[in-house]
């Protein structure tokens, strides 16, 4: 058991909540179904290794990642299981991808051709999953590409098409679903002429969290399970349309039912100071304050990834308390109002984000990202790789 009292911030990440969230998974999916957890970005911000450990104990079969050199942080951590490199590999640094028999993502004529080269050298066939370009204009092989493919990889059998996939561009940001809808009709005629010209395509993929939760037309061999598997909605709409499909007519219900978030963030009071009223807090004299205050130094900032737009916005959470955040955020360190918590004390536990000890009140992604006009994903992806990540039941 880690003690704590040691740090002066970490990140808990609740080993009960993450299995009911795969539990959850497993059973909308079913059992044929590869589940892959997306653990790019440090599991986007919940710490790889420690995610990767709960996943591979929960259920799910593979992962994907963005950079090979994530995928080799994975396999030195002693991770076994497939993984898709689905960023571009340098071509000089394909040799070491190939070597660990990860399944490579395809969709440039130059990696195609090294790849080809590197598997001419070996026994197993390199494990190639095409990305098609359905509508996303992000990475992606176009439709008039496909046929070079095809004529290269019907001669290079070593490259083995293992995989195809596409990513949808407007499912998480929207309840009407006909732009989705378009890109699963391009993507079914690209492998229908893929396995016309002789290509099995074991494992078609398309489904992101918003895909998984909405359509399972869209689940084929596998899913890429990216933010959801941390207990976060990818959107307010994509909750709404989940909602509507379970029981049309009545969308309420608790927003935590399904899905349980993973992470809090955690800080320890580093000081505790009187503030005469009429006093200024922070740079920039930005906040004064209005009666006499408590304040609470704690000993975290922007660099921890507390974004700065908080400033005088957000608030942590003392002894169950919302306490606001008084003044700028600095780079190491904020200062909260405490007037109003009864025996604070130096030392003291806060959240910084995720639910009080009780239950009853909560820092939500999703409230932060509303706070800072940004989404719940780019507010758990910031948080520095420097900060402890434990895992608790
Ligand atoms: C990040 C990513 C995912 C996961 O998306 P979520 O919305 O987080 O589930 C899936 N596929 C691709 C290609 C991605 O880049």
């Amino acid at each position: 058991m880690i003690d704590t009292r040691h740090f002066n911030t970490w990140i808990e990440v609740s080993e009960s909540a993450y299995a009911a969230n795969l539990r959850f998974f497993r059973r909308l999916i079913g059992p044929g179904v590869e589940l892959s957890a997306v653990v790019k970005s440090n599991a986007y911000g919940h710490g790889m290794e420690e995610i990767a450990g709960l996943a591979v104990r929960h259920g799910v079969d593979s992962f994907c990642v963005h950079t090979l050199d994530e995928a080799l942080r994975l396999r030195r951590a002693g991770f076994d299981q497939d993984v898709l490199i689905m960023g571009h590999v340098p071509l000089s640094r394909l040799a070491e991808a190939v070597a660990e028999d990860f399944r490579m993502v395809l969709y440039n004529r130059q990696s195609a051709r090294r790849l080809a080269e590197l598997a001419a050298d070996r026994d197993l066939p390199v494990r190639a999953h095409l990305k098609i370009e359905t509508g996303t204009y992000r990475q992606g092989i176009d439709e008039q590409e496909v046929d070079w493919f095809v004529d290269f990889l019907g001669r290079h059998r070593s490259v083995a098409v293992e995989g195809t996939y596409t990513h949808f561009a407007n499912i998480e940001d929207t309840t009407e679903h006909g732009y989705a809808r378009r890109q699963l009709e391009r993507f079914e005629r690209v492998i229908e002429r893929l396995r016309n010209a002789g290509f099995g395509v074991p494992k078609p993929h398309t489904a992101c969290s918003a895909a998984t939760l909405l359509f399972p037309e869209t689940y084929f061999g596998m899913v890429r399970l990216g933010l959801s598997q941390y207990g976060l909605w990818p959107s307010k709409e994509t909750l709404l349309s989940f909602r509507m499909a379970r029981s049309p007519g009545d969308v309420s219900g608790d927003e935590s039912a399904d899905l349980q978030p993973v992470l809090t963030w955690k800080t320890r009071i580093s000081q505790l100071k009187r503030v005469p009223s009429g006093s200024y807090v922070g740079y920039g004299c930005s906040y004064q304050t209005t009666r006499e205050s408590r304040i609470a130094v704690l000993p975290i900032g922007y660099a921890d990834g507390y974004d700065r737009r908080l400033s005088s916005q957000a608030w942590v959470l003392v002894r169950g308390r919302r306490s606001p955040v008084r003044g700028r955020v600095c780079m190491n360190l904020i200062m909260v109002d405490v007037t109003d918590v009864p025996e604070v004390k130096l030392e003291d536990e806060v959240v910084l984000l995720g639910a009080s000890a009780d239950g009853e009140q909560h820092v939500t992604a999703d409230q932060l990202a509303g706070l800072v006009g940004t989404i719940n994903y780019e507010i758990v992806a910031r948080l520095s790789t420097d900060l402890p990540r434990i895992v608790v039941a």
